[in-house]
């Protein structure tokens, strides 16, 4: 066994180990943390999602924990000159305390907002809501999952009723006959998963990969579909129509579980093969071969990532793999089904349990008067005092600062500055506030603009709860406690609350627009006593959580909600009997292609798309520290095509300039021949000049509020 990377053992702690899970991505990865002499060092450890892998991140990941640019003392912004300077915790409480009433009593309750992250654990996710409703009682939260999967997660819900990324155990991958991955990297982005692509083929299954570049997953398919960026949709409803005509409709089960389906029909009745090829540029030969092995194989599982969900029409492009999963009878089926990738580590626990904008609880709506007023009845206030739904991310960003918009933020776990579209316009929002408070470990960009930074705990030092890609939740435990002037976001959360109650008891203003005193006690720092509110909150919601206690996660490796009842089943399959629709029927939805919001044109000629690299993580404040991961990948690179560097005069590492409407980056040039001519790619993780979302076009699908990261019309040049 090899070990990861080290980092020093606090003087004073005796050496032990604990069972975890990797602080990074949903497939949640299970490790064993050591802490002895030498340091704290990762461990693969064997769990059924990993089984026994990790990725470079995973086994570097311990190096933060004692890195020199930690945070281990909270920054107040010097007015005077304008600089971050240390500051005692009291001092930074009361700052970010008189600016919250300030603001609040010149602008309302709504002139404060929060901005959650799909990293927080379930515990964290849930306060962080909860403090925003009955805390600060704005209707502003929302969190940096709305650019993950919310694509998916509301078609999810408009088609079977409920949102779960995989609504069966990853393992079944292994046993697909046909797996189709639709703009999914997992090679790169979570490399332990790739072992049961392995195993599917070894079983005999064909793996068939729709991308637009020819990326590490790709290489390994047996069939590679590379289409134009934004014409995924198409692609489905040719493969649906291929399947009518075929005759691979399972009528049965069409008739049996879904309604919907003509309009369906008729719809894709436009989409024959040629047509399609002419849009997307898959060749007719490659869609037949892949409506073949879908519609003839025995189980058969539909994945979708961000490449297919990151489009301003990202959630009628997730329907369309929807109708064809349904339309193949798959989702229920053993060994078949749809399923989305989730990126972020706790994008799906993040998603459930109230820091989303129109959600409370248990995945429940905020505008649903029975919803309200259970959560209400668990939070000891009444249903009427809690705020309506807010404004999805980048609408909530892109109003601070604005007439009408919030002036403070509070920012945790998250840094906009770099994971968000157009993001000199973000920058400039952040700027104008009144009050930016950023709670993280390490000096993110967005942090370097706060007036307020406050340190926390890494996720070795910490108690909790996360839920992976296949609705699992799992136990975070914590190795050693946070160093001295450091604490964890739930610490802060019920800080935050006790001395907002203390200064609303003293206030002598009565027209005053925050609440009667907020008890700090409504807001506990023990992740364990807010884990057991939120099973009661969740109760009786979609994500039910009810019957999950640590005790059950600790023996059964993991609990698939929903889990009503401690003594009762969990589950790990969704859909096998019906779907959790009010008739208990899978819906479908009529879906047709439609351009990109932006189409290239004589100043902007080529097509740009954004994604990951396997040493690198989200925005990189974390990733870009770690030495091992920094060597592997520097720096930002743009990606194009031989034949297009050569038109453009550009040799492979020639710094080169990208330009779009709403801004521009520059990064050496990487030749690629897996890249299609007319399309340029880069990395979104890195910062200051490499930050490809520079770029990246801020036009949002009308349903999920998701931003269109992967394709805008672009410039490129010899920088
Ligand atoms: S695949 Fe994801 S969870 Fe696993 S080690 Fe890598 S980053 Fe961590």
């Amino acid at each position: 066994m090899t070990d990861g990377a080290r980092s020093a053992t606090p003087p004073g702690l005796l050496p032990r180990e604990v069972a975890t899970h990797c602080p990074y991505c949903a497939l949640q990865c299970g490790m064993t943390l050591r802490s002895d002499d030498a340091g704290v060092t990762v461990h693969p450890r064997q769990f059924p999602t990993n089984r026994g892998g990790l990725c470079q991140k995973g086994w570097t990941a311990a190096e933060l924990l004692d890195h020199p640019e930690r945070l281990t003392t909270p920054l107040v912004r010097d007015p005077a000159t304008g600089e971050l300077q240390p500051a005692s915790w009291d001092t930074a409480l009361d700052r970010v305390v008189a600016g919250i009433r300030a603001v609040q009593d010149d602008a309302g309750r709504d002139a404060v907002a929060v901005f959650g992250g799909g990293g927080l654990t379930n515990e964290k996710a849930y306060a962080l809501g909860k403090f925003a409703r009955i805390g600060l009682r704005t209707r502003n939260i929302d969190y940096n999952g709305r650019f993950c999967m919310s694509s998916a997660a509301a078609a999810g819900m408009r088609a079977f009723g409920i949102d779960r990324g995989l609504p069966f155990p990853l393992a079944d991958l292994g046993r697909a006959d046909t797996l189709l991955l639709v703009g999914a990297n997992p090679a790169e982005t979570m490399p332990p998963l790739v072992r049961w692509l392995t195993e599917q083929r070894r079983n005999g299954g064909k793996l068939i990969v729709i991308d637009p570049r020819v990326t590490a997953t790709a290489r390994q398919a047996d069939l590679h579909l590379q289409p134009l960026p934004g014409t995924d949709l198409a692609v489905a409803n040719a493969l649906l129509h291929i399947a009518l005509t075929e005759g691979w409709v399972d009528r049965a089960y069409v008739a049996d579980r879904t309604t919907g389906f003509d309009a369906v029909r008729r719809g894709v009745t436009a989409w024959w093969p040629a047509r399609a090829e002419q849009l997307s540029g898959v060749p007719v030969a490659d869609l037949e071969a892949t409506a073949r092995a879908l519609g003839t194989a025995g189980r058969v599982i539909i994945l979708t990532a961000r490449g297919a969900e990151q489009h301003a029409k990202g959630v009628d492009t997730v329907t369309a793999y929807v109708n064809l999963a349904l339309a193949l009878g798959l989702p229920g089926r053993d060994g078949s089904g749809y399923g989305c990738l989730t990126g972020q580590g706790n994008g799906q626990g993040g998603r459930e349990h109230g820091q989303k904008a129109d959600q409370l609880p248990g995945y429940r709506k905020i505008d649903d008067p029975a919803a309200r007023e259970h959560v209400a009845g668990v939070w000891g206030v009444p249903a009427d005092e809690l705020p309506g739904p807010g404004v999805p991310a980048y609408q909530l960003l892109d109003s601070l600062g604005t007439p009408g918009g919030p002036r403070a933020l509070l920012v945790f776990g998250s840094n906009p500055v770099v994971s968000a579209p157009r993001a000199a316009r973000i920058e400039g929002r952040l700027r104008d506030l009144d009050l930016l408070v950023v709670a993280d470990l390490l000096l993110s960009e967005t942090a370097a603009l706060a007036d307020v930074v406050l340190p926390t705990a890494q996720w070795a030092e910490e108690d909790g709860t996360m839920t992976n890609l296949e609705g699992r939740v799992l136990r975070r435990r914590a190795l050693r406690p946070p160093p001295s002037g450091v604490r964890t976001d739930l610490a802060i959360i019920s800080d935050l609350a006790a001395r907002l109650a203390d200064a609303e008891s003293t206030d002598a203003n009565p027209a005053s627009v925050r609440p009667a005193a907020v008890a700090a006690a409504r807001f506990p720092a023990d992740p364990a006593t807010v884990f057991a509110e939120l099973r009661r909150a969740s109760a009786g919601g979609a994500a039910d959580y009810a019957g999950i206690s640590w005790d059950r996660i600790d023996a059964d490796d993991g609990v698939y909600w929903p889990c009503p009842t401690e003594d009762g089943p969990d589950t790990p399959r969704l859909f096998a009997d019906r779907f959790a629709t009010p008739d208990g029927r899978a819906r479908f939805h009529p879906v047709d292609h439609r351009p990109a919001a932006e189409e290239v044109c004589a100043t902007y000629p080529l097509h740009f798309t954004t994604g990951r690299v396997l040493a690198q993580y989200q925005s990189g404040t974390q990733t870009r520290r770690v030495a091992a991961l920094r060597r592997a990948a520097p720096e930002a690179f743009v990606e194009l095509h031989p034949d297009l560097a050569a038109r453009l005069d550009i040799d492979d590492g020639d710094p080169v300039r990208v330009t779009s409407r709403r801004g521009e980056f520059s990064a050496p040039a990487r030749l690629s021949a897996g890249i299609r001519p007319d399309t340029v790619f880069a990395p979104f993780h890195y910062a200051g000049k490499g930050r490809a979302n520079s770029v990246t076009n801020d036009a949002v699908d009308p349903i999920s509020g998701m931003p269109e990261f992967k394709i805008c019309a672009v410039r490129v040049e010899k920088a």
